[in-house]
């Protein structure tokens, strides 16, 4: 028999497994308590359930373990970046942010990614997998750990596309946000999407108050079609539509995210046709000077631009902020995560030559 990740699982789907086990069904609270809220490392650790069903456990089901293989911490800001061991030997990024109004932590959906963004180190090399619920669910539980005061915010903007791993990070956001969870308002939780049409209208019908962002990036179809590949199978006018029934349903402000490359969608020509684009829409638009990725040669545009692009759309009655960096010291900024296994393993190996 093939064991079960009980962290992959609601607390309604392991209510429903419990009793095909031949459990009690209130085992399941128990369990997802220890799991979800204690965040144990071993089913040793449930101390309330029978040392037989903790061992029957063992033998038919796991649970997620993260195994950190580099942290860096930036002098700047405080930022941390971690690198986790996956199961099969993967590695995943994740990055905890220190705010005025609490730590977030931004987590990975995939191994790698598939939407091949043309400014975005997470693609370099595909997609490698999806990650389970309970791999992203772990995630914010490692970082939790190393940390007294608790996380109270969640971006899914780490690397993947969290709409391409549709069903795990519902499942992961059902259950951080779940009493028997780490209790994570949905106002608290921000998905970053770079455009999967149906997935934002399933996501839509769900009517979760969390926020919506929109990898946007630029401000007619031409140009979007030529960084971000997805805009060929979705175009403007679809995903624009998408977003707008997304507010419909939802009361909710869609953010939309616009990093800004020198020269290519920073022209003042650019901020206008942003601003007739968005004027009619319910929504924030999040500036953000490019972060660097060498393979790619994209230069960032300079403040003084960044303020003028800022000032236009104001000007039209839009609302923006500039995004603040928090770990571009570390390679922890968007766009950034990449796996670095690799890079990583040579510095061990290195370290243990000298
Ligand atoms: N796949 C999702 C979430 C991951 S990326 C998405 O596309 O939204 C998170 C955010 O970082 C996205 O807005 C993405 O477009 C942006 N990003 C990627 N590479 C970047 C870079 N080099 N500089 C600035 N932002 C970048």
């Amino acid at each position: 028999m093939e064991s079960i990740g009980l962290m992959d699982l609601t607390l309604q789907q392991m209510e429903e497994w419990v009793l095909q086990q031949g459990m009690p069904k209130f085992r399941a609270k128990q369990i997802a308590e220890w799991l979800f809220q204690k965040g144990v490392a071993s089913f040793d650790h449930m101390t309330n359930l029978p040392l037989d069903l903790r061992k029957k456990l063992q033998l038919i089901a796991y649970l997620e373990d993260l195994q950190v293989l580099k942290k860096q911490v930036s002098e700047q800001t405080g930022t941390v970046k971690y690198l986790f061991k996956l199961k099969d030997g993967q590695a995943v990024e994740t990055v905890l942010m220190k705010h005025s109004y609490g730590l977030s932590v931004c987590v990975s959906t995939q191994v790698g990614c598939r939407m091949s963004c043309k400014f975005c180190a997470s693609t370099l090399s595909g997609l490698v997998r999806n990650l389970t619920a309970g791999e992203i669910y772990a995630q914010v539980l490692s970082v939790q750990k190393e940390h007294v005061t608790r996380i109270s915010h969640i971006v899914i903007m780490g690397s993947g596309e969290p709409l391409d791993n549709y069903d795990h990070t519902i499942t992961f956001m059902t259950n951080i946000n779940a009493p028997y969870g780490l209790n994570i308002g949905y106002r608290h939780i921000t998905l970053s999407t770079c455009g999967l049409v149906p997935e934002i209208l399933a996501l839509a019908e769900k009517k979760l108050p969390l926020t919506l962002a929109v990898s946007l990036h630029a401000p007619n179809d031409r140009l979007r079609d030529s960084i971000l590949p997805i805009n060929k199978k979705y175009p403007l006018r679809e995903l624009l539509k998408a977003c707008r029934d997304y507010t419909k349903m939802t009361g909710r402000r869609v953010s939309f995210e616009y990093a800004l490359i020198d020269g290519f969608n920073d022209m003042t020509e650019c901020a206008k046709e942003l601003a007739d684009m968005l004027k009619k829409l319910f929504c924030h638009i999040n500036l953000i000077p490019v972060n660097p990725v060498p393979e790619r040669g994209l230069l960032r545009t300079p403040p003084q631009r960044v303020q003028r692009f800022k000032d236009i759309l104001e000007k039209e009655g839009l609302t923006v902020t500039v995004r603040r960096e928090m770990g571009t010291d570390i390679d922890a900024a968007c766009g950034q995560l990449r796996q670095r296994v690799l890079d990583w393993q040579k510095e061990v190996f290195k370290g243990e030559k000298n």
